[in-house]
């Protein structure tokens, strides 16, 4: 393969996003000085490797066949995700799993075929909506014993269906990426208002099918809490919810769909709570003389009963490299909007409880309509991707894990992570740095979210993050945490996602499973164990 194999690790969309010798020479001094690392030269882009024959296009039954691309840089884009282990391995030019083809149904029918013909044939299938998952989540590891892999690409299954003004809810079908959602409600000035730092390409069918969580720190930030119902596809039919605002009968069927990773069935559409555009919004920095002053004020903040939009927490390294403060103290950022009326009573308490806890004004502070700054602050937050590329091209291990844990451990775990990661860090890259900053805050809790950035040894990359990894995760579930805050299970997880579970849920999951894809054909290895053929 010739061509640039950037759509297959890249984070853009176009050519023009690559980033070039002379983007990376220029950083290059840049990140040596702000994390005190040696840093090489930008590293070079391997081709990727002949790909193992297709097993299914022969096959393919002629309605099916016209869904279907067996193009190579196609097949390899849809065997990786963006985590660092896929863009360091697609960058050295290995893509160690790959779909036979990758299949383009145009709506539920065709899913339907698909699941019936893979499920006849022992054909595992991945679906696959923006290919965002950094845990494995689209990697067709589907184990031995399988004809062929397909991954079901949602793309086609996009679009805004329905708008139900009244109760404030839309209808929209799974492939549909966070900018062409926003898009069309913006004709009808409502927004979901969730924006995950994946907007740009993930889709509502992922968010769906991975607990995804947005930007904003506390109230409705989870895709659950937006949810009236979701239509599925599974191999035995349809699985469908009543559209309700709230409801007492049994366990909730869109609560399992939830975070079922593509394994109990092809999200096709939903129907999500919507609302109208923000108009009025606060903002401001604080500084806490270290994190454990943060944390103090952030709890009081949020059992005040106020609910921030923006409650970043962020410690002095990551304030620091972010440029966000550089006092050398932790920063709070915080930030209050709202369609109905005044911010100022909530922005009054907050910067009380604030003060209350010693945290001293940096700017901000002022009521003012929607835009400005905080649309600044996040169009910059959802940049990162593409520095992040550009980190690795430099040789970086570069890589974030969350958590969440009860306000009783909050601390302790943050410590504990922290000196687990950075002990490994330095044994196994010889330096580097872990920062932290709080991403979601609850009455009871929070969800730390952890940076790591080392020099990483040329070839050894892979196998560096996975021990460090390995040991964030340990410590992780040691000091009470969950394995994962947003980023889902997928293969990377689990083997703590299983240690953290209670085994009869497991075993709920398993038979669930097996009740609607009795031929096991459905991201196979994802959440729960399913026999295959030998
Ligand atoms: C730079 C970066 C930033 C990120 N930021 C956030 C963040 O702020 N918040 C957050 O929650 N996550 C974040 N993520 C993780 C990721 O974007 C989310 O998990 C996202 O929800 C995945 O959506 P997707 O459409 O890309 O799904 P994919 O990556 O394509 O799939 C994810 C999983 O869902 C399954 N799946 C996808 N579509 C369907 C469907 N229609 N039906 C059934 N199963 C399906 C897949 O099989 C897979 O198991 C980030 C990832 C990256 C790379």
């Amino acid at each position: 393969m010739t061509a640039s194999t950037y759509p297959v690790w890249g984070w853009g969309t176009t050519a023009a996003d690559e980033p070039t010798t002379a983007d990376l020479t220029a950083l290059a001094p840049l990140v040596a000085d702000m994390l005190g690392v040696e840093v090489d030269g930008p590293r070079t882009i391997q081709p990727l490797p002949e790909l193992p024959s297709d097993r299914v296009s022969d096959v393919l039954p002629r309605a099916l066949a016209s869904l279907a691309s067996a193009d190579p840089l196609d097949r390899a884009r849809h065997g990786v995700g963006r985590s660092f282990r896929d863009v360091i391995r697609t960058i050295d030019g290995r893509v160690d799993y790959v779909p036979d083809v990758v299949l383009r149904p145009t709506g539920d029918a065709e899913v339907a075929a698909v699941l019936e013909w893979c499920s006849h044939h022992h054909v595992a299938v991945v679906p696959y909506g923006g290919g965002t998952s950094v845990v494995g989540g689209v990697e067709p590891d589907v184990g031995d014993g399988w004809a062929g892999v397909v991954s079901l690409d949602l793309e086609a299954i996009s679009g805004l269906v329905e708008v139900d003004p009244l109760s404030r809810a839309v209808r929209v079908r799974a492939g549909t990426t966070g900018p062409a959602f926003e898009a069309a409600l913006r004709d009808h000035d409502l927004t979901a208002r969730f924006y995950p730092q994946s907007f740009e390409r993930s889709t509502v069918g992922g968010w769906l099918a991975t607990r995804a969580a947005g930007h904003f720190a506390t109230g409705p930030t989870h895709i659950d809490d937006l949810v009236e119902s979701i239509r599925a596809i599974t191999p035995t039919g349809p699985w469908e919810s009543r559209r309700l605002p709230g409801s007492g009968a049994g366990p909730s069927p869109d609560r399992m769909l939830l975070g079922s990773e593509g394994s109990l069935g092809v999200i096709t559409e939903a129907w999500l709570r919507v609302q109208p555009r923000p108009t009025n919004r606060w903002s401001a920095t604080f500084a806490a003389a270290d994190l454990a002053a943060g944390l103090a004020a952030v709890r009081g903040l949020v059992q005040t009963g106020v609910t921030p939009a923006a409650c970043r927490l962020i410690d002095a390294g990551e304030a620091s490299v972010t440029g966000t403060l550089a006092t050398g103290e932790a920063a709070l950022v915080l930030g209050v909007e709202s369609w109905s009326g005044p911010v100022d009573g909530d922005a009054a308490v907050l910067a009380e409880v604030c003060a209350d806890h010693g945290l001293r004004l940096v700017e901000g502070g002022a009521t003012r309509d929607a835009g400005g700054a905080s649309e600044t602050w996040r169009s910059s937050f959802l940049r990162a991707p593409y520095l992040r590329e550009q980190l690795v091209l430099l040789g970086m291990v570069v890589e974030t894990f969350e958590t969440a844990t009860t306000w009783d451990r909050v601390t302790s775990l943050i410590d504990d992570v922290t000196a687990a990661t950075t002990d490994a860090l330095q044994r196994i890259c010889g330096g580097g740095t872990v920062t932290c900053r709080l991403t979601h805050v609850y009455s009871d809790g929070a969800a730390p979210y952890f940076t790591v950035i080392a020099p990483g040894r040329r070839g050894g990359e892979l196998a560096q993050w996975d021990e460090i990894k390995a040991a964030a995760s340990e410590a992780l579930l040691a000091a009470g945490g969950t394995i994962t805050h947003h980023h889902a299970v997928g293969r990377d997880h689990r083997p703590w996602y299983d240690a953290q579970r209670p085994d009869r849920f497991a075993a709920a999951l398993t038979g669930a499973k097996a009740a609607i894809d009795p031929a096991g054909v459905l991201n196979p290895g994802i959440l729960v164990q399913t026999a295959h053929r030998d």
